[in-house]
């Protein structure tokens, strides 16, 4: 019978409690048991994890957040601190883990994985388990979940709390757009996204904003203002009282210098509109999840139970996916080195290489 235990590491998302709750119940439904580890990594290390019933969910479906917490754990990028989670592992008869998290949580487990039997080895020499824990407990199984409002992760079409978090976005600019209008203004909204404009750019569609900043898609530096000048005017002079420009958080000018709202601001004042700028910050985080987002995290949920009852030594990690409506295992680590590519590829100006991976994606 596995004991499988469940974490939520790195910045929260709408969903993560819909993919812990399908986690307790299909694992159960499966025969296993699932323990709920509390602070993300935090938790392996301070024992703070706890045996989940079917009833301990209930109602989990839809709240916002993570209800067993989450945490930035530095220590845990540490060998020694990993090792004292893998003796609460072991103590609690644990030998797999599931992690909802973004790339940095995933390698994280991944690290884990990979040191595993060698901290196995280490507790067993040090006498802090015995010969047969240390049989018993050679591998760790994980399966990994992507919980990202910023849908930055390679091989997956989406993650769990895109979907939410640009419903949050266009629900706010919606309301922007009725102030806006009343008063014949201009509003620079930004909306997060570092090295990922998804938010950015599909928030710019469902809500008909006149323009918008990208990571990816870097503007000329000498010459944005004016681009972004000149459509905004064509607009204001076919009749629309509103403008509405939207700025990803990282978005950069083909210089890598920062797209600031501030100085968006300050070049459409410039040309006479009268401009206020709004940083949506963490409502994009917050709130309940929509259905999309309650399904995916149900669906990916029941297949990170799945992927470890399958897994033997040799699989490698897997990340669950989501690709043309068809759940996908796929290879954890690559997913990884594929997203970092593309930010490493924006960080060498590279920014057509940056729009070919991104591109590739859809393409395979
Ligand atoms: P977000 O997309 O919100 O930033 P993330 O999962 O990428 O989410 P990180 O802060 O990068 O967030 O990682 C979360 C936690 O995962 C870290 O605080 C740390 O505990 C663990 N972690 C990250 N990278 C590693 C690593 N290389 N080795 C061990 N643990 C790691």
């Amino acid at each position: 019978r596995k004991r499988i235990a469940v974490l939520t590491s790195g910045g929260d998302s709408p969903g993560m409690n819909a993919a812990v709750r399908a986690v307790v119940r299909y694992g159960i439904y499966r025969d296993c048991e699932v323990y709920a580890v509390h602070e993300g990594y935090a938790g392996l290390i301070s024992d703070n994890m706890k045996k989940m019933s079917w009833d301990d969910v209930r109602g989990w479906l839809s709240f916002g957040g993570t209800l067993i917490g989450t945490a930035r754990c530095l220590e845990f990028r540490d060998r020694e601190w990993r090792k004292v989670g893998c003796y609460n592992m072991i103590k609690n008869g644990i030998d797999a883990l599931i992690v909802c998290g973004g790339d940095g949580s995933l390698t994280g487990a991944d690290f884990l994985r990979n040191d595993w039997p060698s901290l196995v080895a280490d507790l067993k020499a040090e006498g802090k388990i015995t010969a047969e824990q240390a049989e018993h407990h050679g591998h760790l199984y994980i399966s990994g979940l992507v919980g990202s409002i910023d849908n930055d992760m390679a091989m997956t079409d989406s993650t769990i709390g895109a979907f939410s978090s640009l419903d949050r976005i266009c629900t706010n600019v919606n309301w922007i757009q009725a102030t806006a209008d009343s008063h014949s203004r201009a509003f620079v909204i930004e909306v997060m996204g570092r090295h990922c404009g998804w938010l950015a750019l599909m928030a710019a569609i469902s809500t008909r904003a006149d323009y918008v900043f990208l990571p990816e898609l870097p503007p000329k530096s000498s010459s944005w203002t004016e681009d972004m000048n000149k459509v905004v005017l064509r607009h204001r002079k076919a009749g629309s009282r509103r403008i509405i420009v939207i700025v990803a958080e990282g978005a950069i000018d083909d210089d890598l210098n920062p797209i600031k709202p501030e100085a968006v601001k300050e070049s459409l004042d410039k040309i006479g509109f009268d401009t206020r700028v709004t940083t949506l910050g963490h409502v994009q985080r917050g709130g309940t999840a929509v259905a999309a987002d309650r399904l995916l995290a149900t669906m990916q949920g029941a297949e990170a139970v799945e992927a470890i009852l399958d897994a033997t030594p040799d699989t490698p990690s897997p990340m669950i996916g989501i690709r043309e409506n068809k759940l996908v295992r796929v290879s954890l680590l690559e997913a990884v080195k594929e997203t970092k590519a593309v930010a490493a590829a924006i960080e060498r100006k590279d920014f057509e290489g940056a729009r070919a991976l991104r591109d590739s994606e859809f393409k395979e």
